[in-house]
């Protein structure tokens, strides 16, 4: 997939549209969701042009990649959720319902969280 350089995140990052920083080193931006799910909600990008993290994991360096994986760890310290848990959820492509297309971890803590997804069948 081409990556739009018109997509929210991209114009976040180029400092047209505002946003809440949480963190941010030279890979990547944490910043607060406009539409939080949790208490705590906050989305971490590459600032690199990746699409989703299959273009992630094909094409970003190990750098990159270590570097967001870090900021997890990073963003969970700063929001105070580290030692009760949260939810590192990157919603992938058209089945995984992903609406921005710039690689995103949702970051959501804050209270117990319930189930992921339904399940395939509910038990007897
Ligand atoms: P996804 O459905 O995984 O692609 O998630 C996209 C997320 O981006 C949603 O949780 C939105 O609330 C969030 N979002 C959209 N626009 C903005 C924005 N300008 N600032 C912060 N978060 C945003």
């Amino acid at each position: 997939m081409t990556y739009d350089l018109n997509n929210i995140f991209a114009k976040i990052l180029r400092g047209e549209i505002p946003n809440k920083t949480v963190y941010e080193n030279d890979h990547v931006l944490a910043f607060e969701d406009i539409n939080p799910q949790a208490p705590v909600h906050v989305l971490i990008i590459p600032k690199e042009p990746y699409v989703s993290m299959m273009d992630f994991s094909e094409r970003a360096t190990q750098e990159e990649q270590s570097a967001l994986i870090k900021a997890v760890g990073e963003v969970a310290r700063i929001k105070n959720i580290s030692t009760d848990g949260f939810r590192s959820i990157a919603n992938t492509g058209e089945h995984g319902m992903q609406e921005v297309p710039h690689l995103h971890i949702h970051i959501l803590g804050g209270r117990r969280l319930g189930q992921m997804v339904k399940p395939l069948k509910s038990r007897p």
